[in-house]
C-alpha cells in the first residue's frame, strides 16, 4: 500500500501530467457517495481547485438516501457546494422504475440503462452550472475492466475515449470528463477513504447486474495473483498505444429530441427514453 502522501502525489501528477484541470476551471465533481468520487472530491479540494459536488439522487431506497446522507455530511465538513439532482423530478420515476420499464422492453440489463441515464444527466447538468470540467472517480482497475470488456464485446473502437480526459469528443455541448485517478489501484483508493475515515458505503449498488463485468473482475484478480501489476500495465500500454497514433474525433451531430450532443439523429438517452413512452 502507498504511504498517503505518495498516494496524494500521485493524483496531483495525474492532474498536471494530463492537463486534466487548472486552477480557472469550474470544476463539477460527480459524487456518487462512494468511496473513489469522495476521494477525488477531497483531493481537489485540497490541491486548491474550485469544486463543486453533483449527486444524482437515483431513489433507489435506503441506498440512496444513505449515499445522499454521507455526501451532504462529508461537503458540509469540507465547505463543499453541493448540487442535487432528483431523476423522479427530472424524468418522472425512480431509477428502479426507469430500469424496470425500459431494461426489459430493450432486453438491457439495469447496469446499462443506469448508465446511460447518469452520464446524460451528468453532462446536461454539468453545461446548465456551466461547469469547465466534470470529474468522475474512475480507477485503474475500472479502466482495466472496460477495456477488456470492449474488447471481449467487439467495440473495441469504443477504448478509444477511454483517457484520462475523454478527449475523443470536443464540443461545446459535452462537459470535458476527466478522471483523476486514473493510475489509482482500487486497492490504494479504498485503503485511502479507510484511513481518512471518509462516510461512504464500501457495498456495491443492491440493483447492480453487470454479472460480464464481475467475471472480467475476478478473471483480472486471477491475472494479477499471477503477473503482478498486470492491470498498471495494461492500461499503461494501451495509453502509450493511443497516444502514439492520431485519433479520428469523429463528427458530433445533436440530438433531434434533446438537442443534446450525440453520434446519431436521436441519442441513446432519448431512444431508451423514448421506449418509456410506450408504458405510459
Ligand atoms: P459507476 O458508473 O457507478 O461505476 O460510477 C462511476 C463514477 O460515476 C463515479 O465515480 C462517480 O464519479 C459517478 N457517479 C456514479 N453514480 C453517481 C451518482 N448517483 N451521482 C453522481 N455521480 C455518480
Ligand atoms: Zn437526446
Amino acid at each position: 500500500m502507498k504511504k498517503i502522501q505518495e498516494f496524494e502525489e500521485e493524483v496531483r501528477r495525474t492532474v498536471e501530467d494530463y492537463d486534466l484541470i487548472n486552477k480557472k476551471d469550474k470544476v463539477l465533481v460527480a459524487c456518487s457517495g462512494g468511496k473513489d468520487s469522495t476521494t477525488v472530491l477531497y483531493l481537489l479540494k485540497k490541491f486548491g481547485y474550485d469544486v463543486e459536488g453533483l449527486f444524482i439522487d437515483l431513489l433507489i431506497g435506503s441506498w440512496s438516501k444513505k449515499n445522499l446522507e454521507n455526501v451532504r455530511q462529508f461537503c458540509a465538513e469540507q465547505g463543499i457546494k453541493l448540487h442535487v439532482v432528483d431523476v423522479r423530478k427530472e424524468l418522472g420515476g425512480s431509477m428502479c422504475y426507469l430500469r424496470s420499464k425500459i431494461g426489459k422492453k430493450e432486453g438491457l440489463k439495469s447496469c446499462t440503462v443506469c448508465g446511460v441515464i447518469k452520464r446524460w444527466l451528468l453532462n446536461k447538468k454539468a453545461q446548465e452550472l456551466g461547469a469547465d470540467k466534470l470529474v468522475t472517480g474512475h480507477n485503474l482497475d475500472d479502466q482495466a475492466e472496460t477495456l477488456l470488456m470492449n474488447l471481449l464485446k467487439n467495440r473495441v473502437e469504443m477504448n478509444l475515449g477511454q483517457l484520462p480526459k475523454t478527449g475523443v469528443v470536443v464540443d461545446k455541448k459535452f462537459v470535458p470528463r476527466v478522471k483523476p485517478l486514473f493510475f489509482c489501484l482500487n486497492q490504494d483508493v479504498r485503503k485511502y477513504a479507510k484511513l481518512m475515515k471518509f462516510p461512504v458505503l464500501y457495498e456495491k449498488c443492491p440493483c447492480a447486474s453487470e454479472v460480464f463485468r464481475w467475471e472480467i473482475r475476478e478473471k483480472l484478480d486471477g491475472l494479477e495473483k499471477e503477473y503482478p501489476g498486470f492491470r498498471e500495465k495494461m492500461v499503461k500500454n494501451f495509453l502509450g498505444m493511443v497516444s502514439r497514433f492520431k485519433v479520428d474525433k469523429g463528427k458530433m451531430i445533436y440530438c433531434d429530441e434533446c438537442g443534446e450532443a450525440s453520434r446519431d439523429k436521436i441519442c441513446r438517452f432519448c431512444k431508451l427514453m423514448g421506449n418509456l413512452e410506450t408504458f405510459k
